[in-house]
């Protein structure tokens, strides 16, 4: 099958978060599975250019149409760590991909809105003609309805739209100069609530809503987030829109790249480990405390990695540290926030902690530290609010670094409490889990591995070895998402 990509982040040239490690990994495992797999992505002036190797122009001439008139673009092409990528770069006084970030400009909705478009001209121009179109997010919900209602006219009859969802909050909404800019026009048609008008703002229109409405297939990352998104508040307004379109709405849970995720192989960690030599392991701990100028002393390291907002539990974090530090246990934080109210708040507890040498707190976004922490801690918190898949617990489990979760999304799919699970026998658990969003249910999830660590270190072990016993790699996720396109690639 010939299947292209059209998404906003690929890790690890683009990453702000999980988004890019699936876009990169679903690829790759596909590639693997024997299918033809391209990726186009926007070319932005902050991405990491070193992770791409042979760039080069690939089609230099594309004119995307825009308003009334069109936008010059260049394309290049070039690989990504073995994944063929073409990136779009316009040349208009919009800078729409010169901002010296991802994401966070007013004019966001335009921004994707064009990449959409110019992707859509891109496959027509260069005559590529995929079976299936995979899109994520609401970045690209637009690529589905402009296929469907305008790019099928021109020759694109043939192409099927997967759209994955990874996160429901944010949906891409937008005014009617959207429908102008794009060509898509026709107000009174696209503002039907059977169509892309948002479900509560009747002046809105909603690329995520679009991008359900008209795919042949649609999926969020998790079979549990799949089924809160349609029964909860945490579809966000969208869990109507799913219901009507429940026969082409699945979750299949995410995968980890274990070419890049795995203590055997990690080329940014010093001491490679597995099963069968978990000791080495302490070499990295040891590593982590050298690096973060910590004490070495014979205590648990608890790590976070992670965007620092609401989505992630970040009262939770805050607590979970402190409750560390007066429970004899190391804490080591590695996170990001865009909010100015969450990022001074961190910094504060950075500048307040500076001199304890039980606790660092990274600020930042850190590629290769985040890997030392994956193989240098013995746990990893993970207290979000929602999750609809996570990573981070998965890594943890690849590393044998023990999860530490709150039972929502995808972590109820791939965490199972040591003390209380019902569906694994006791050898199968690999984590603990917290339901209640409170002080009391986390603490309760903190003290029962601290316990365990101190007074049962074999048995700690053991836990930690059940959970690098997982697969939670692409094979099987690459085989689902397979038989999805096998089913929409013969429906016409
Ligand atoms: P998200 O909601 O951000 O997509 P996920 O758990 O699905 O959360 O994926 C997070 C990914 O981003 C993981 O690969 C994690 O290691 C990485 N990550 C998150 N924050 C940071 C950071 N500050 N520095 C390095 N890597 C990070």
């Amino acid at each position: 099958m010939y299947i292209v990509q059209i998404a906003s982040e690929c890790a690890p040239v683009i990453k702000a978060g999980g988004l890019g490690d699936v876009v990169y990994g679903l690829s790759r495992e596909l590639e693997n599975q024997g299918h033809s797999v391209e990726l186009i992505l926007p070319k932005y002036d902050c991405m990491r250019y070193d992770h791409i190797w042979g760039l080069h122009d690939a089609f230099t001439n594309l004119w995307v149409p825009w308003y009334g008139g069109a936008i010059h673009c260049s394309v290049y092409c070039g690989w990504v760590h073995g994944r063929l990528c073409f990136f779009i770069e316009p040349h208009s006084g919009d800078n729409f991909f010169n901002r010296g970030c991802y994401y966070g400009s007013n004019d966001d909705n335009m921004r994707f809105a064009f990449f959409s478009k110019a992707a859509l001209e891109f496959l027509l121009q260069s005559n590529k003609r995929p079976d299936v179109i995979h899109c994520h997010d609401w970045q690209t919900g637009l690529v589905p309805v402009m296929l469907y209602e305008m790019y099928k006219y021109y020759g694109m009859e043939y192409q099927r739209v997967c759209y994955t969802i990874h996160n429901f909050k944010h949906q891409g909404f937008a005014g009617v100069d959207t429908l102008w800019a794009t060509g898509l026009n026709q107000e009174s048609y696209y503002f039907q609530s059977d169509k892309l008008q948002d479900n509560f703002n009747p002046f809105a229109l909603n690329f995520m809503k679009g991008g359900i409405v008209y795919s042949n297939a649609v999926t969020t990352v998790s079979p549990h987030h799949a089924w809160e998104a349609r029964y909860t508040d945490i579809g966000y307004g969208l869990g109507h829109t799913l219901h009507l379109h429940q026969d082409r709405f699945t979750g299949v849970l995410n995968g980890i790249d274990h070419d890049f995720w795995n203590p055997e192989t990690d080329r940014y960690i010093p001491s490679h480990y597995t099963k069968d030599n978990f000791e080495e392991k302490a070499k990295n701990k040891k590593a982590l405390r050298e690096r973060l100028l910590l004490q070495d002393v014979e205590k648990p390291i608890i790590s976070y990695i992670g965007r620092l907002d609401d989505q992630k539990g970040v009262h939770l974090v805050h607590h979970a540290m402190y409750y560390a530090l007066h429970n004899g246990a190391q804490f080591v934080l590695l996170g990001s926030a865009t909010e100015s109210s969450i990022n001074n708040h961190f910094r504060h507890e950075k500048d307040f902690l500076n001199n304890n040498p039980d606790v660092h707190l990274e600020l930042g976004f850190n590629e290769e530290l985040s890997h030392l922490i994956y193989a240098g801690a013995d746990m990893i918190i993970v207290p979000s609010n929602y999750e609809p898949c996570g990573l981070t617990q998965m890594i943890g489990l690849k590393y044998g670094t023990v999860p530490i979760v709150r039972g929502v999304g995808g972590l109820v799919n791939t965490v199972f409490d040591k003390d209380y699970d019902q569906t694994k026998p006791p050898e199968e658990r690999n984590g603990y889990v917290f339901y209640q969003s409170d002080y009391h249910a986390l603490e309760f999830s903190l003290e029962r591995p601290l316990k365990l660590w101190y007074n049962n270190p074999e048995e700690f072990r053991k836990l930690a070895l059940a959970g690098m016993e997982y697969d939670y790699s692409w094979n099987h996720p690459g085989e689902e998402y397979v038989k999805i396109y096998d089913r929409i690639r013969h429906k016409w």
